[in-house]
């Protein structure tokens, strides 16, 4: 493998893009210049699409699942065998703790196995119809797909989006976050050498805005499977209106945590912290509103604010931290300005909030309290290690509170009455809920989101039923 990948992935080669633009990355942890990586024009891109239709043609959608499996399986094993090395570019890049990053790589090795494993039992279904004679479904892969990732989880969501499309049989053209492109690169690449045909996983860096539009209407791509911000997602699902585009996408979220007087309140004090700092709070489920019980506010309270202070900031090289930098200087002036902004408002901040001294991006977690529900930070996503408390009094009053926000990604609550947590579990409006634990992701589950949250879903079975196009045919019995 290439020490730090930083060309385009195209037709199973390396190639600068056509008019040599770069993009230079910086490490977030230290502030020193990192690699320069080729940005793709939109003529790279146009090879890519065109010759990615090429490879779907030429074979890569006929072939038996088993076969596409096999190629699936040996992707995971070169994942694995690389995992140090691409973790290492993922913490580099991004700032990502050591020991997340080598989670999520094997994630991704996962998801490639499950996928591998999947497809060979992902079936059509006969249907008995009224006039005799023999109906069935196909499911047939779409063609070429356009999967568009975030920085935040780099590995695991391109591969989320690249194995299911793949099995599936479709080619993919991938596009990383232009501050994010190093470990994607690097998938083409293992995909290459696990047997992956030429030109079926095409990876393109560069930034949306220069080749974002011309991506999602290309009249190739079929399909566009999005993950990133709300205002961009709007934006895709319009441009591709015009062809009936299929599309998925995953947005943004403010995530409720509710924690109830009848739960186990301590522990969800001791763990809340992780389920909003983990990734430095750049997490979309990040559980970013936290909803207690008011007759409980003071101890959970202290308890959060104790927790809090015991998390490790550090230099995400050391296996020990769970809080490295943000992924830039314009994201951490970004998250100082919501907390600047709720201070002047009057509203508290409890522990953290201020930048320890030390190189890199980095920000001690913050807790607000006294937040109003008109505050911005209790609105907004704010995309930064920053969780907003309200007390409550009304399950019902404080489930109208959660519902009324445009997101509706993820959640936990907090109880040990199981009428409650069936009852608020059917209420609130979110794709995907936890009771008693903060877990959103799992390979084998459905993913995403409810109203501005997103459309369609990553993972599970219901991901590969997303990258084909169910076809029904009848035979008739007699002429
Ligand atoms: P972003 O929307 O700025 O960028 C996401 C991707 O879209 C990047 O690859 C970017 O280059 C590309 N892009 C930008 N403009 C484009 C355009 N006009 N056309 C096509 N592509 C374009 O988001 P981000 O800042 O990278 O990520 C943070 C956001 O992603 C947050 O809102 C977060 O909640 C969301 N997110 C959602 C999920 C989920 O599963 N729901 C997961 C992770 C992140």
């Amino acid at each position: 493998m290439k020490p730090i990948p930083t060309d385009l992935f195209i037709n199973g080669e390396w190639r600068p893009a056509a008019d040599g633009a770069k993009t230079p990355l910086v490490n977030p942890a230290t502030e020193e210049p990192l690699a320069e990586v080729a940005a793709a024009s939109v003529a790279d891109l146009g090879l890519a699409v065109e010759s990615a239709q090429q490879a779907f043609d030429g074979g890569w959608r006929d072939l038996a699942p088993g076969k596409r499996a096999e190629v699936l399986f040996g992707i995971a094993r070169l994942i694995r065998e690389n995992l140090k090395t691409l973790a290492a570019l993922e913490c580099a890049n991004i700032g990502k703790p050591i020991t997340d990053a080598r989670d999520e790589i094997a994630l991704g090795a996962r998801i490639f196995e499950y996928y591998a494993g999947g497809v060979s039992r992902f079936c059509g279904q006969t249907i008995p119809v009224a006039r005799g004679g023999f109906d069935y479904t196909l499911r047939t892969p779409m063609g070429v797909v356009a999967a568009i990732v975030p920085w935040n989880f780099p590995f695991p969501i391109a591969c989320w989006k690249v194995a299911p499309a793949l099995a599936a049989g479709n080619a993919v053209v991938l596009k990383p976050a232009s501050l994010s492109p190093l470990t994607a690169l690097m998938l083409g690449q293992l995909a290459h050498a696990a047997g992956l045909p030429s030109g079926v996983l095409q990876v393109v860096s560069g930034s949306g805005q220069a080749i974002g539009d011309a991506l999602v209407q290309h009249p190739l791509i079929r399909k566009i499977s999005f993950t990133g911000s709300t205002a961009v997602g709007a934006r895709i699902m319009a441009l591709a209106a015009p062809g009936i585009k299929r599309i998925s996408l995953e947005l943004g979220g403010k995530s409720p945590n509710i924690v109830f007087a009848d739960s186990d309140w301590r522990r969800a004090a001791e763990t809340s912290p992780m389920s909003v700092f983990a990734n430095t709070g750049q997490d979309c489920c990040a559980r970013s509103r936290l909803f207690v019980e008011r007759s409980i506010l003071e101890p959970f309270l202290e308890a959060l604010v104790a927790a809090t202070r015991k998390l490790v900031v550090d230099d995400p090289l050391r296996p020990e931290t769970q809080i490295g930098p943000l992924v830039s200087a314009g994201q951490r002036e970004s998250v100082e300005a919501y907390l600047a902004e709720a201070q002047a408002a009057g509203r508290t901040v409890a522990v953290g909030g201020v930048r320890p001294k030390r190189k890199g991006y980095f920000l001690e977690p913050a807790v607000l309290v006294g937040v109003e529900p008109g505050d911005r930070c209790w609105q907004e996503e704010i995309f930064g290690p920053v969780v907003c408390v309200r007390p409550f009094e009304d399950e019902a009053a404080m489930i109208g509170e959660v519902n009324a926000s445009p997101y509706g990604l993820s959640g936990s609550v907090w109880t040990d009455n199981l009428s409650r947590a069936l009852r608020v579990a059917r209420q609130i409006e979110s794709g995907v809920l936890s009771i008693n634990s903060h877990s959103s992701v799992h390979v084998e589950a459905p993913f995403g989101g409810f109203k501005q949250s997103g459309v369609g879903r990553d993972l599970g079975m219901q991901a590969l039923e997303g990258y084909t196009e169910l076809k029904n045919v009848y035979i008739a019995e007699s002429p």
